[in-house]
């Protein structure tokens, strides 16, 4: 993989000015694994909502979605926008390939600027409305600050970057069968009170570094049910806590039976050593009581699914101390459990197996159905993860919201 991102960045160089029909077609000739945009950004903390809009908006444009993990803003293109326009309307160059560049600013809206740099250039720009906040924030992740104040002239540009709030990232967007090469099911959130993973595929550990996430920060783990590709990640994560000589206490959250599975699936995976109380994992139970995060006021409220035939499967909604509500599905099969699920959240993050309806045993949900029920889910956001290959394939052409490994969304 690391090879063939650097022939194609080495490729993307040669390439110059072309359009992006070309674009497209060269990723066809060069197999390249079509997967997302903006893996730079990501990895750099550039990890803003709103940027992940203009990689959305790029991938439009492409109309594929693309990784292209050598991208980079060239130094002409910074040297080409002049401290007076960057000053005066937030301009920030956020991502270039070939000849398209996604730009940030407070002021989309204003056509003189765009004329301007558009000239200035030589490129078509696709502006994004950030915040200044977040454009500072951008640009002080991006560079350092001194970088960032001498290539831009933004002097205004602070060392202190400022809070995003809660964020979620999708640690793992995949299905079991790791389809699309994604990683399986992993959620992380981190709020001013806890950092927490919801599920923990098997990927985890490793996905989780990949995208600069703090092992160590993490609090605990909130269990959907009882698939590995849903919870078999979680023994590496408690390892690596050991092998950082983790003190404080570690949570699961997970109905009795999973957390009963999990002690047992610990013990086979490393025997005798969770047993050494290097640190105190503590196991709690959850069924049909919400219960909180310990020593915080975050709550979680289970909601039964229809998955497995024998065990209880949950979706939770976790209502955050910052007043926002995030609910996820973990598996299931439609039914009037997703309308309530979905209630008065800010975001319903659901699995999203199929394009069309898949067996009945199977109890997956579709995306069929989730279009078909749209006005039923009382969301404000409503993003498909969990997507088997024949869901990837036709990712571009649904309504909503698709995840990735690594997107990030500010709550
Ligand atoms: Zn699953």
């Amino acid at each position: 993989m690391q090879q063939r991102k650097r022939r194609f960045g080495e490729w993307l160089q040669e390439l110059q000015l072309v359009e992006s029909e070309q674009i497209e077609a060269a990723l066809r000739e060069q197999e390249m694994h079509p997967d997302y945009l903006g893996e730079i950004l990501i990895r750099r903390g550039l990890i803003a909502e709103s940027v992940r809009d203009g990689i959305l908006i790029l991938q439009k444009l492409l109309g594929t979605s693309t990784r292209l993990s050598e991208m980079e803003i060239l130094p002409e293109t910074l040297q080409a926008i002049p401290p007076r326009l960057a000053h005066a309307h937030s301009v920030f160059p956020v991502l270039q390939v070939a000849n398209c560049l996604v730009v940030a600013t407070s002021q989309p809206d204003d056509p003189v600027w765009q004329a301007a740099l558009a000239e200035r250039t030589g490129l078509k720009l696709y502006p994004v409305s950030f915040r200044a906040s977040d454009i500072e924030m951008a640009l002080a992740t991006f560079y350092t600050t001194q970088q960032a104040r001498a290539s831009t002239g933004l002097d205004w540009i602070s060392d202190q970057v400022p809070d995003p709030g809660p964020r979620l990232t999708f640690v793992g967007s995949g299905d079991a069968l790791g389809s699309g090469a994604r990683n399986q099911t992993c959620l992380h959130i981190r709020s001013k009170e806890a950092t927490f993973l919801i599920d923990c595929g098997p990927t985890s550990l490793t996905a989780l570094k990949q995208m600069d996430l703090s092992i160590d920060e993490i609090d605990g783990a909130l269990m959907t049910h009882g698939h590995g590709d849903h919870f078999a990640g979680l023994p590496f994560v408690l390892l690596q806590q050991i092998t950082q000589n983790r003190s404080r206490p570690f949570w699961i959250m997970a109905p009795q039976h999973l957390l009963d599975h999990l002690q047992a699936f610990q013990e086979m995976c490393y025997p005798g050593l969770f047993q050494l109380g290097l640190f105190e994992i503590r196991y709690l139970p959850i069924e049909d009581e919400p219960r909180p995060v310990p020593g915080t006021s975050i709550m979680v409220y289970p909601f039964a699914m229809d998955h497995m035939r024998t065990r209880l499967c949950l979706g939770y909604q976790v209502h955050l101390a910052e007043e926002k509500i995030v609910a996820y599905t973990g598996d299931t099969a439609w039914g009037e459990h997703m309308v309530n699920l979905a209630r008065d959240t800010d975001l319903l993050v659901t699995e999203c197996s199929y394009y069309e309806p898949g067996h009945p045993d199977a109890k997956h949900l579709s995306y069929q159905e989730i279009f078909e029920h749209r006005d039923l889910l009382k969301t404000k956001r409503l993003i498909l993860t969990h997507m088997g290959e024949d869901m990837l394939a036709r990712a571009s052409e649904t309504a909503f919201d698709t995840a990735f490994d690594g997107l990030v969304i500010d709550l």
